[in-house]
């Protein structure tokens, strides 16, 4: 199975990815993570990535691109992926179908997952983030067994710098102006499935494995 999450931030596509991975065999590739990976290890990527993370503006597409392609291109990739992140522009949504019909493959489906302004920035405030692997927390909703302590790996839990005020705000201006027209995009080619992302997370869950169930 190969598919997008497709999403403001904040909307939950990185907590619905991780429950889809452990119950469909296929992995998550966020871009968000891989480029916060690259700039702990302090690699060219990571460099080239790092000032538009921080601002909470888009690394630029060329960039985007390259590494997405080395990803699909990957062995543990075979059972199938969920990109997570991944395409947020319509230059790299081209770029994504270009590639797939070079390798002669297909998405099954994009999931277009939505809630309001107000749950997004509440959510995004108070999320917290594991310096170590990665996984994500809310503070109310989704909290650490331990304070500050991620449940998985025993990591430091952190605020990311962009899920600060005027970040925040900067991402939501970018998804409303370079990634909503992606949602027409795939609804044009027949692909695309919305979720109501306003509920509780296992709720919002149920509605993901509805539409998931058909492409087993
Ligand atoms: P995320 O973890 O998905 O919220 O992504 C965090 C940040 O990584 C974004 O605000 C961008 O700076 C960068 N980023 C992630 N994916 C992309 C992408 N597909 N295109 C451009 N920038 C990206």
């Amino acid at each position: 199975m190969r598919l997008i999450f497709l999403g403001p931030p904040g909307a939950g596509k990185g907590t619905q990815s991780e429950r889809i991975c452990r119950d469909y065999n296929v992995i998550q590739l966020s871009t968000g993570d891989i480029l916060r990976a690259n700039i702990k290890k302090g690699t060219e990527l990571g460099k080239l990535a790092g000032m538009s993370i921080n601002k909470g503006e888009l690394a630029p597409d060329d960039v985007m691109i390259d590494m997405i392609k080395a990803e699909l291109h990957a062995k543990d990739v075979l059972n199938g992926y969920i990109l997570d992140g991944f395409p947020r522009t319509v230059p790299q949504a081209i770029a994504l179908d270009d590639l797939l019909h070079e390798m002669d493959k297909k998405l099954d489906v994009v999931l277009i997952i939505e809630a309001s302004t107000d749950i997004l920035i509440k959510r995004l405030s108070s999320r917290r983030t594991c310096r170590n692997c990665g996984k994500s927390y809310h503070l109310i909703y989704n909290p650490p067994k331990h304070e500050d302590v991620c449940d998985v790996c025993s990591g430091e839990l952190y605020q990311r710098d962009d899920d600060t005020e005027e970040p925040i705000k900067t991402r939501l201006k970018i998804y409303e102006k370079q990634t909503f027209p992606l949602i027409q995009y795939y609804i044009n080619k027949g692909i695309a499935e919305k979720i109501d992302g306003m509920g509780e997370i296992e709720d919002i869950y149920h509605q993901v494995k509805t539409v998931l169930e058909r492409f087993k």
